[in-house]
This record gives C-alpha cells, structure tokens and sequence, in this order.
C-alpha cells in the first residue's frame, strides 16, 4: 500500500465513523422525540358573552365545557408525558379565528373541544362526535407538494376519526347507550388545524333529564374523567 492509498483508506475510515455517529444521534433524537411530552388541548366553547345554549337559571353551556375542561385538567396533572392545555380556563369570550390561532401556538398533537347539544326537539338526546370532512382534502391539483399536505391532513383526519371512536367508548360509561355516533361536518374552528381534532357535543340541553344531569357535578366529574382516560388510552 503506496502512501496516497494509506491517505484515501484514512480518509473512508474517517468519513465512515462521521456516518455512524450522525445516524446514532439521528436514531436518539428519533427516540426522544417518540417519548416526548405529547400535549392535548381542550377547547372549552362558548365564553364571555357568548353564553351558549341555556342549561338552568343562570347557568349556560359556557359554564359547563368550562368546569368540565377544567377537571380534565385536574385529572391529566400527573399523568407522565401528558400535557392537558385549555384554550380558555376563565369565563371570557373568544372568537373562532381567537380559539385557532391559540391552539396552533399550542402545537397540540390532539384537540379535543367540547359543547353541549340543542334542538331536535326535547326527545332528542346523546352525545355525538363532529370531525372535519374529508371533502376538502380529495383533490390535489397543483403538484407534489400539495399531495404530500393532504396526506398529512388525510392522517390527521383518520387519527381524528381514532379520536371520536375512544371518548365515544369511555363516555359510554357516563352515558350508555347515548352515542349518537360521529358525524363529519366543516366546523369553522377545525379548519386550518391541521391535528387529530374532535367536537364533542356531551348532550342535549333540551332534554329534560340530560339537561338536569349536565347541571350536576357528580356527572360532570365523570365526563371529565372518561375523556381524561379517552384520552390516556388515545395516546398509548
Ligand atoms: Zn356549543
């Protein structure tokens, strides 16, 4: 072996143990971020003076997705590598295009917002799901990079889907067999966020007995709770 092969067998030698050491802290910087804090926030709806639908005397759906986002967030304190933000933890108004932009400044890898039901008639009871339509997402007209969003949209809206199917199991238990199932519809606040989201809608305000149990706390606790163990078994 002349010198100027020595040189160039050095020269592998060096820039193949430079290969191995960026892979191994790429695979460690992979893995730190696979078990890193993974943060869920709730969107407590309505707020301020925007009351929401009527529930009792004095009482309206802005105080129950409140108290209930709240006791979430008791619930989830102390639970290793989760962290539960709110969009709003006091009685204030926030606008749609408010609620977005605080939720993108989140960077939540879930999003769960909760409401109450109204209408139909007082028969009409349950809780429901609404996600985000797939409609917006099927075509892609103007190239690659386009294609490659709506695959990460399209992951977004199966994990959504994911989502809508765990609270739907747990708040069986607060509520069997109240599922009213999942519905997909545009919904102004989870257009442009592109994670796994989910309206819930906990019950019908206009439903005598449903109306009474979402006024107790005893029921509120217990929503709180199974969305809190939802949302524990979604991130498993
Ligand atoms: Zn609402």
């Amino acid at each position: 072996m002349d010198m100027e092969q020595h040189m160039t067998m050095r020269r592998i030698g060096i820039v193949s143990l430079f290969c191995v050491a960026v892979l191994t802290c790429f695979l460690w910087a992979a893995e730190t971020k696979a078990e890193a804090t993974k943060v869920v926030v709730i969107d407590a709806g309505h707020g301020g003076g925007d009351h929401g639908v009527a529930i009792g005397d004095k009482l309206y759906e802005k105080d129950i997705t409140l108290k209930v986002a709240r006791l979430i967030e008791k619930d989830m304190a102390h639970v290793p590598g989760v962290q539960v933000k709110l969009t709003r933890s006091t009685d204030r108004e926030m606008s749609s295009a408010q609620r977005v932009s605080a939720i993108k400044a989140l960077r939540p890898d879930a999003l769960i917002s909760i409401h109450v039901n109204a209408g139909f008639g007082k028969d009409a009871s349950g809780f429901e799901f609404y996600f985000p339509g797939f409609a917006k997402s099927t075509k892609a007209d103007d190239g690659s990079q386009e294609i490659i969003r709506d695959m990460g949209r399209t992951r977004s809206l199966n994990e959504s889907v994911r989502l809508a199917q765990v609270l739907e199991k747990y708040l069986g238990n607060v509520f069997p067999r109240k599922g009213r199932g999942l519905r997909e519809a545009p919904m102004a606040l989870l257009e442009g966020i592109d994670v796994p989201a989910v309206v819930v809608e906990m019950g019908f305000a206009t439903n005598p007995e449903e109306r009474k149990l979402l006024a107790d706390e005893k029921t509120e606790e217990m929503l709180a709770r199974e969305m809190a163990a939802a949302i524990k078994a979604y991130l498993q």
